[in-house]
């Protein structure tokens, strides 16, 4: 199939270098890439998809795959290939009495947020609302429902996918249970997963919001402390960073080494007011957000223009040395860095660790390191920074989220899926994507020889 034949299949338009959209089209989240994809397409549905995998395959172009464009890797642009991109695919249809969504996955974790909130209902994503909810979910989902309903996979009920020889697999506990092991955790690497069904849960209005602490040893180790001893309702997020420039704070107090708490607590308000209280008072805070809200709030509105360049780290650990958080981020050169912290346990440690490939069930804490600069030569010595950073904090067995991992090499991908997730990964893989189509993601290879299994069950 040429590109021609390919327009003329499809529902949704090719993108190319030229066209008014492009620059727009070929951005992600991250900046400091420049990335030129010959033909960027924006599906309309999964028989678009599967024609744009045969074109790829076709024409033997590189294929890149995406949602909401936040890769920390860069996974979802490259250059002088092809990018299906989900962004036109926005269905959402919820089923309030039955507690159910189904939805494609262009929508972001603010798009399905605020359209379930309207039936007093949500499923969990991530911290930002910009965030699409296609990688979140293919590789966990960790945000501010975590601790008490599970990551986004332990909501997610079945998937439409389409495989790489363009076969449309629904997938479920039942039916390609493989699959939806996989996809659980295992990121882009086994088809396009174009509709995601999610359970919904009862989540109106919450008690949180931010707060902010001045950042010394003690008060992180109390912040710790204080989110593994809180009720499993209540999620935090502390991001031990320089106080940005806010309405709310004095010019002296902006630039100032702060905790900045993003905290949610679910349930009845005067017990959530109550799971709170620790927090402000571990203290005196700096600002004090915390109130009830209509949960899509904590989704602030996000500058559109924002692309960042970052040098970043990911580990799961058991503790936090919070004097190495400080040394570390002071030996930082950078405009900005940060070491951010999530408390994880509750329901996410519930689940089986072999019931998804997300294998981290047990893991205390995660905690992501990270700095912002200007200019992409720089990254050499902030990469060094980052990577001094992680070292000192890791401890217990080496761990990583996969969806929080940059370009950061083989050994931390295995370290994402250690042990037998990993060999069930790379089995399922040659399962559905044989010759390995989808590579351009924390690529997962197939097993050697896993070529003839699909062929044989087949
Ligand atoms: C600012 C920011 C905040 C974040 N906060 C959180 C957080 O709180 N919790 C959390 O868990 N993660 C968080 N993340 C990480 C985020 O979950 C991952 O970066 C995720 O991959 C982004 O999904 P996306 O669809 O926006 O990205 P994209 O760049 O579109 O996709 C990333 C990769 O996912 C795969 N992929 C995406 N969609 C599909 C699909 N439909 N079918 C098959 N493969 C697909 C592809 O391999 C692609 O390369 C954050 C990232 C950023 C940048």
């Amino acid at each position: 199939m040429n590109v021609d034949q390919l327009r003329s299949r499809i529902a949704g338009r090719v993108i190319e270098p030229g066209d008014p959209e492009y620059g727009d089209a070929r951005k992600l989240f991250y900046g400091g890439m420049d990335r030129k994809p010959a033909h960027i397409v924006r599906v309309a549905g999964p028989a678009d998809v599967a024609h744009t995998i045969e074109f790829a395959r076709d024409s033997g172009l590189e294929l890149a795959v995406r949602s909401g464009g936040h890769s920390v890797a860069g996974h979802s642009v490259n250059d002088g290939g092809v990018v299906i991109d989900l962004h036109d695919m926005r269905g959402l249809a919820i089923d309030a009495t039955a507690r159910t969504a189904w939805a494609e996955t262009g929508l972001t974790a603010l798009d399905y947020t605020a359209a379930s909130h309207e039936h007093g209902l949500a499923t969990g994503f991530g911290d930002s609302g910009s965030v699409g909810i296609g990688g979140l979910t293919l590789g966990g989902g960790v945000g501010y429902l975590s601790r008490k309903q599970g990551l986004t996979i332990d909501n997610l009920i079945a998937a439409d996918v389409v495989t790489a020889d363009g076969e449309l697999v629904h997938a479920d506990a039942e039916s390609h249970s493989d699959l939806f092991w996989a996809i659980r955790g295992g990121g882009g690497n086994f088809g396009v997963a174009t509709r995601f069904q999610y359970r919904l849960h009862e989540v109106g209005t919450v008690y949180g919001g931010m707060l902010i602490l001045p950042a010394t040893a003690d008060a992180i180790a109390s912040f710790i402390a204080a989110a593994e001893a809180a009720p499993d309702e209540l999620s935090a997020i502390a991001s031990v960073m320089p106080a940005p420039p806010m309405p709310f704070l004095s010019p002296d107090q902006v630039g100032k080494r702060v905790i900045l708490a993003m905290i949610v607590c679910t349930g009845p308000l005067d017990a959530a007011a109550r799971a709170v209280a620790p927090f402000r008072s571990l203290a005196e805070p700096i600002a004090d957000m915390l109130r009830p809200m209509p949960y899509p709030e904590i989704y602030p509105p996000e500058a559109p223009n924002y692309h960042p360049i970052a040098s970043s780290r990911t580990m799961l650990v058991d503790t936090v040395d919070p004097n190495v958080v400080m040394e570390h981020l002071d030996a930082s050169k950078a405009k900005f860095q940060v070491a951010q912290i999530r408390v994880l346990g509750g329901a996410i440690a519930r689940v089986p660790v072999n019931a998804t490939a997300y294998a981290h069930r047990a893991r205390r804490i995660m905690v992501n390191v990270a700095c912002l600069y200007e200019q992409p030569e720089e990254a050499a010595i902030h990469d060094v920074w980052a990577d001094r950073f992680w070292r000192a904090l890791q401890n217990g067995e080496p761990g990583a989220y996969v969806n929080f991992l940059g370009i950061d090499g083989p050994s931390r991908l295995r370290e994402a899926y250690p042990g037998d997730t990993w060999d069930r990964l790379c089995a399922v893989k040659s399962r559905y994507d044989p010759a390995n189509v989808f590579r351009l993601n924390q690529n997962v290879p197939p097993a050697r020889g896993g070529a003839v299994v699909r062929k044989l069950e087949s």
